[in-house]
């Protein structure tokens, strides 16, 4: 429990069919989920509504609050409908619109070209294209299995010129905003223009959503700098990057998305297999633990699970062991971060961060918005940042940044008031030196106050 509470990297947990109970979703959230995603590209409205539900009346249960991140499916190509097919290695089948594999796609076509690397259901099945003749292709697979319908079809390296949003992920945009979600995490994004039409979007029909960009598009990657200044949160998609990339470019593009996140102050996600064996074993591998730490001690903010949680058999044990392996991270985590677009605010922010560390003081930080804590945050302080505001939709933004802790209080009125109110519900205790900062000016972090609690 002890380390449930002081764990300073988050935790979103997709839900899907293996957790699609109350009670399972509310254990999660006892083992300390800070977020949950429900994947548009499978979940239909009925069911994102069952589980918008599910987790309400499961908050109440584990006496939390959290914030539902609705995942856009975004502009992709899929297979189209025809009998499973098994495929063996170093076997040829035949990609075609009535024969074999079935792809009805136009962009599909025109993209794919002899001698390219294709990647079906994201990542499972890897396949060289031998010949083409129009719109019929024979294809050598280096992976065996059975394919069926629907699933995604990638070419290595290429990039399908298409569209975002989609009709489809503007309508589960409405949907997430009328149903109350707080997040959007929008899918293959290339520049920024995508995610701000997104927020337009969300705005126009009247809600409030924090975006999550995912970087899984050779665009996306290349436009990094631009995407994540009008982004709230950046995901590092390694599912769909391994589509785009060779795989052993990952671990520096995760790094580097993960750097230039910190640089710029915004919290990164980084998802896909972290604990991909626990779908179906009780305990993760050597290499998954390994992976997990990693990506806390390169600085990640969250972490996300999928089908671990969604399809799998211990989705409990994976939030313990996620919970487990971060806390032993972040003990052995030394990150200073010198970001490279600081202003003013940003540079107070770190003197903040530096005072607190001189002086050994918890860090209070009054919000409006949710920006002085994700300033001070960005610093990596070594004490948690006890972020007081009003608005519950800040409240649940904040969920997802490293070594921030919400708490949502009736009214602001003053500095006393904040530090009382925390006193009474057990944050704060009598005799703790703290550092209480704020703005004085809507959007800024330009005051101080060290205290002791009374
Ligand atoms: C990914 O590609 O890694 C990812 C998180 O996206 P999705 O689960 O939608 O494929």
């Amino acid at each position: 429990m002890e380390n449930i509470l002081s764990r300073k990297t988050k935790i979103i947990a997709t839900i899907g069919p293996a957790t699609m109970n109350q009670n399972v979703i509310a254990d999660m959230l006892k083992e300390g989920v800070n977020a949950f995603r429900i994947n548009f590209s499978h979940s239909s409205h009925e069911q994102a509504s069952q589980i918008v539900n599910l987790i309400r009346s499961a908050e109440k249960i584990a006496n939390s609050r959290v914030p539902i991140i609705g995942d856009l499916q975004g502009p992709t190509v899929r297979l189209g409908d025809f009998n499973d097919i098994e495929v063996n290695r170093e076997s040829d089948y035949v990609i075609s619109e009535n024969e074999g594999i079935i792809v009805n796609e136009d962009v599909f076509y025109n993209l794919v070209d002899v001698g390219d690397t294709i990647i079906i259901d994201g990542g499972r099945f890897w396949a060289k294209v031998k010949e083409k003749n129009g719109r019929k292709l024979k294809v050598r697979f280096m992976t065996e299995g059975v394919i069926g319908s629907r699933k995604t079809i990638a070419i290595q390296g290429k990039e399908y010129p298409l569209k975002a949003p989609t009709e489809k992920d503007i309508s589960d945009l409405q949907f997430a905003v009328k149903a109350g979600i707080e997040g959007v995490a929008i899918s293959f994004i290339k520049n920024k223009e995508d995610v701000l039409k997104v927020k337009e979007i969300a705005e126009s029909s009247g809600g409030s959503v924090f975006t999550v960009s995912k970087i899984e598009t050779i665009s996306g990657v290349n436009n990094i700098k631009d995407i994540v200044q009008v982004s709230d949160y950046i995901l590092v998609a390694r599912g769909d990057l391994g589509s785009h990339f060779p795989l052993v470019k990952i671990p520096e593009i995760q790094r580097h998305l993960i750097e230039v996140a910190l640089d710029y102050g915004k919290p990164s996600i980084v998802a896909t297999q972290l604990l991909d064996s626990m779908t179906v074993n009780p305990i993760p591998t050597r290499a998954e633990v390994t992976d997990v730490y990693t990506a806390v001690t390169m600085g990640a903010d969250s972490l996300m699970v999928s089908g671990e949680t969604a399809v799998g058999k211990h989705p409990v044990d994976v939030i313990k062991w996620l919970n487990d392996i971060a806390f032993e991270a972040e003990r052995n985590q030394n990150l200073r971060v010198k970001g490279k677009s600081l202003d003013i605010y940003d540079k107070f922010a770190e003197g903040v961060v530096m005072m607190s560390e001189l002086i050994d003081a918890k860090l209070v930080a009054i919000t409006t918005t949710g920006k002085t804590p994700m300033r001070l945050a960005r610093f990596r302080p070594k004490k948690e940042i006890l972020a007081a505001c009003e608005s519950e939709f800040v409240f649940k933004k904040l969920q997802l940044t490293y070594g921030v802790m919400p708490v949502l209080l009736g009214s602001i009125k003053n500095d006393q008031q904040v530090v009382q109110d925390l006193k009474a519900s057990k944050f704060l205790k009598a005799g703790e030196k703290i550092i209480v900062t704020r703005s004085l000016k809507q959007g800024v972090t330009d005051a101080i106050k060290i205290l002791e609690v009374q």
